[in-house]
């Protein structure tokens, strides 16, 4: 099958088509319109086999990730997406492959009201770089730089679930039949936070996405912030398959190191925390307080009921502190 065959059988017209993509693909760009009095904001994010996911990872699976990747930073910035590209290297034209692939992705597209409007493929080792856009009020993107001292810091959903489940995927871990499941679709499927990265635009001082642990990521806002701050890690929110598979010393460090979980990582002022509780009662997402922030430039202080706790001390050494 050549370039253009999979093209016109997998994607073109498959996709959701929306009104200001006035060419889509079919031709050497595509052309589309931002609203007047919005910005544009753009993201990509390449998943390469063996790398960001294991090898036989089923295709819909590989679709799910890459597109929920993508809109996740999108929802990180508080965007509504619009458009997606897809730059797909494949090792041979796998007819199986590209219709459980493709199926998947043009259903995203519908759920998310996004039109796939280009791309390109290639022969080579399975690799799927999405790029994905979506549209901002004028100057009211949600950043990384923005905390402030004295915000209280939140997250959305449980964390440390897909860590778990990459586990319970490589077989390095087993757990109960009943969580398996669970824990293996919070890491093929994760949900990106797209109407609670859109109400967040009003209340919240800064936001990232939860891709590589929750140190790390936090470290990312305190750095560009120049803030520090106390987690409070008895109040991490942790899924009943997490707590029931594992120690607590363990949920911790999955919780805390894990990556993959594309949950919303926040921060807001204390005026802002009653219109968050209704707010996103109205989006479906929980969001859990799990610390504070402070003046003390990136200092992160870790406690568990009110000691310091060192994780380096846990004796669990399969993650890298990040
Ligand atoms: P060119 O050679 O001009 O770059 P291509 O032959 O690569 O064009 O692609 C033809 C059209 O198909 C373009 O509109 C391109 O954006 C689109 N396209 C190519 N690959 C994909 C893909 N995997 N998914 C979506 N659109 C694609
Ligand atoms: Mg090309």
């Amino acid at each position: 099958m050549k370039e253009f065959e999979i093209i016109g059988n997998f994607f073109q017209q498959r996709s959701y088509q929306r009104h200001d993509v006035t060419i889509g693909i079919g031709d050497d760009c595509a052309v589309t319109s931002v609203p007047i009095g919005q910005q544009l904001a753009t993201t990509t994010d390449t998943l390469l086999e063996g790398v960001h996911f294991p090898v036989d990872t089923p295709a819909r699976a590989v679709a799910h990730k890459a597109v929920a990747v993508n809109l996740s930073d999108l929802a990180a910035m508080g965007a509504e997406p619009a458009w997606i590209s897809l730059s797909l290297s494949i090792p041979s034209a796998n007819v199986d492959w590209l219709n459980e692939f493709s199926t998947t992705l043009n259903e995203l597209t519908e759920y998310y009201s996004v039109q796939l409007i280009g791309g390109d493929t290639v022969q080579g080792p399975l690799s799927i770089t999405i790029t994905a856009q979506g549209f901002l009020p004028d100057g009211q993107a949600l950043r990384r730089s923005q905390a402030k001292p004295g915000d209280w810091l939140f997250v959305t959903g449980t964390v440390g679930d897909a860590a778990l489940g990459l586990e319970v995927a490589q077989q390095t871990k087993t757990v109960a039949e009943e969580h398996r499941q669970y824990l293996l679709d919070r890491l093929n499927f994760p949900t990106p936070r797209i109407l609670a990265g859109n109400n967040l635009r009003r209340i919240a001082h800064s936001c990232i996405d939860v891709s590589d642990g929750i140190i790390s990521d936090l470290k990312h806002i305190l750095s560009a912030s120049h803030c520090g701050a106390t987690l409070n890690l008895e109040t991490l929110p942790l899924s009943q398959a997490m707590c029931q598979s594992v120690s607590e010393e363990q949920a911790i460090h999955y919780a805390l190191t894990g990556g993959d979980d594309y949950e919303l990582l926040f921060s807001l002022p204390e005026e802002q925390k009653s219109k968050m509780d209704a707010m996103l009662a109205n989006c479906n997402v929980s969001a859990t307080c799990i610390g504070q922030l402070n003046g003390v430039a990136e200092k992160l202080e870790l406690r568990l009921n009110g000691e310091p706790y060192d994780l380096s001390d846990s004796g669990f050494q399969h993650f890298e502190q990040g």
